[in-house]
């Protein structure tokens, strides 16, 4: 099929209603005018010859310092705790129940709340929040920011409302009340181990901040390997649908260590993990591990870091994909598979 025919058929897919259909196609026209003739032509080679590769992936892992920079969770994080078991149990306890008290500033709306286990009436509606990008309109010749959930100016009062939500970004925090662990002490014998995995991460935000709800991982030649809903440790205060995907957490088979263990199962320490922004995912999974590349420094952002291109602007420019459209959330498939596409098409470019 045309690859415009392809994409119009993308957007009937995702698109609900005809105002959203409309919307989306005008986006797409505006992307193609855009292109030129060389990208329309280095694009129409993706998707060929893939499993023909015969490309030493460990050339582009992230550096120990890209990993620092980006901040990964690093092997230092746990060298300071292995001789103090008990102590580091008990800190462990004494910080969750301090946690709970705690005051926290929310993710959302960014003013303060107490974390509460059960949340009464009033606190699943405590939070007045925009969930929509901010972007750059003008009105009447004036450049304006706004937000895409509603329209309405940076500042405003947000249109949608829910339970506050935090999200805690301290490493020695994360690990205080989750323990990480090095993908080199995993003992894993006599298994057919990947040469590389891409693999993406949904979270909600629970009493103790984002846990990880639910894996997904697929291998070089972009067949699914797991894809499963994990229990996060403590109680759930939002599953973040609109991001996530997902509504209900019914039927879940999983903890954190028991999707670990079947990721490890498929990986050992020399495995390169491959996705956008791991060290969030490497966070969430409590993982520390070396081999990794990350779509966000394969395509850095010309202003170097903390500046960061996200995901579907990188798949919109390079792959002419149209990714994290669906109002449903994110399709985790999707993303690892984009981050899959990214890297190959990386390749191309540079063996060209
Ligand atoms: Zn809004
Ligand atoms: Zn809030």
């Amino acid at each position: 099929m045309h690859r415009t025919q392809q994409q119009e058929r993308f957007i009937l897919d995702k698109t609900t209603n005809t105002s959203g259909y409309k919307q989306q196609a005008m986006s797409l026209l505006m992307q193609l005018k855009k292109q030129d003739p060389i990208s329309e032509q280095e694009t129409s080679l993706e998707n060929n010859d893939k499993k023909e590769f015969n490309f030493d992936f460990s050339t582009l892992v992230l550096s120990d310092e890209q990993l620092d920079i980006m901040q990964y969770p690093r092997p230092t994080l746990l060298l300071s705790n292995t001789t103090l078991k008990q102590q580091q149990q008990q800190q462990q306890q004494q910080q969750q129940q301090q946690q709970q008290q705690q005051q926290r500033k929310c993710d959302r709306c960014k003013n303060l709340f107490i974390v509460r286990a059960i949340l009464d009436n009033q606190d699943v509606k405590a939070c007045a929040y925009h969930y929509g990008r901010l972007r750059v309109s003008q009105s009447f010749g004036e450049k304006q920011r706004t937000y895409s959930c509603c329209g309405d100016p940076l500042g405003s009062t947000g249109c949608e409302k829910g339970p506050h939500v935090f999200k805690e970004e301290d490493i020695e925090k994360l690990h205080a009340s989750i323990p990480f662990i090095n993908t080199k002490d995993i003992n894993n014998n006599n298994k057919e181990k990947a040469k590389l995995l891409a693999l993406d991460c949904e979270m909600g935000y629970t009493t103790l901040g984002m846990e990880l709800i639910r894996l997904t991982v697929i291998n070089e030649n972009h067949d699914k390997v797991l894809d499963e809903l994990v229990l996060p440790s403590h109680m759930v205060i939002d599953l973040n649908t609109r991001y996530s995907g997902i509504s209900t957490l019914a039927g879940v088979k999983h903890n954190l260590e028991s999707i670990r263990q079947a990721l490890f199962d498929r990986m050992d320490q020399h495995t390169i993990l491959l996705g956008h922004g791991l060290e969030n995912d490497l966070k969430a999974l409590r993982i520390i591990h070396d081999k990794v590349i990350d779509t966000a420094a394969l395509y850095p952002h010309p202003h170097g870091l903390p500046y960061r291109y996200g995901l579907r602007v990188l798949a919109t420019k390079y792959l002419s994909k149209f990714i994290q459209d669906s109002s449903e959330g994110h399709d985790p498939e999707e993303d690892a598979g984009t981050c899959l596409d990214l890297l190959y098409h990386y390749i191309k470019q540079k063996h060209q």
